[in-house]
């Protein structure tokens, strides 16, 4: 069966229709964040899958994945990546370009902070189509890194993100209702 502790996760992911257009079904990690307990078990069963999975660098995606990646990163040994929206990263940055709804945005990672040949994951909070974690696997493997995988707490299965990622492995914690 089933973890015991991925079912109160999930309940304390509040859901939030209309936000932040009509027709979203939000869904707001900012209450798995106050519950300690389903907070801790979330990052505790990241870091089970990957402690030993000889990865040297977490990739969080801004801006919920600098709230679930920097204690993976912590627990596992490994550095952490912000891979942050345009122009906010001050030294020089490589970026690439991935298409929304209603036209494209741009993901960009410092020059330097990763090396060819490392070993990431990357961590999002969420995937819907799967263009933003898509655009996140292009950077990294641009500059020669090998992603190991993606990690998300919740999937919108619907949407079908994960065939957007290929052969590249994809693991979540919940289904997003
Ligand atoms: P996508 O690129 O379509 O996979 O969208 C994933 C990104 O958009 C993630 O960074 C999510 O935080 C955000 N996102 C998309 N849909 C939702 C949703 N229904 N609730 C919360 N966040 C969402």
């Amino acid at each position: 069966g089933q973890d015991p502790r991925i079912q109160k996760i999930s309940s304390a992911i509040r859901v939030i229709p209309d936000f932040p257009k009509p027709g979203i079904m939000f869904q707001d990690i900012t209450t798995l964040l106050l519950d300690t307990k389903a907070f801790r078990d979330t990052i505790d069963l990241f870091v089970e899958r990957y402690k030993d999975k000889n990865i040297s660098v977490v990739a969080g995606i801004e801006a919920r994945g600098f709230i679930f990646g920097p204690p993976i990163a912590l627990a596992i040994g490994a550095k952490f990546v912000p891979m942050r929206k345009p122009n906010k990263l001050p030294g020089e940055v490589i970026s690439e370009e991935y298409s929304l709804e209603y036209g494209t945005d741009k993901m960009e990672m410092h020059v330097g902070a990763v090396e060819a040949g490392e070993r990431a994951l990357i961590i999002d909070d969420l995937i819907a189509t799967g263009g933003t974690l898509c655009a996140a696997i292009r950077l990294l493997e641009r500059v020669g890194v090998h992603v190991v995988e993606c990690a998300c707490v919740i999937e919108l299965p619907e949407l079908k993100g994960r065939d957007r990622l290929g052969d590249k492995p994809l693991f979540v914690l919940v289904d997003g209702a």
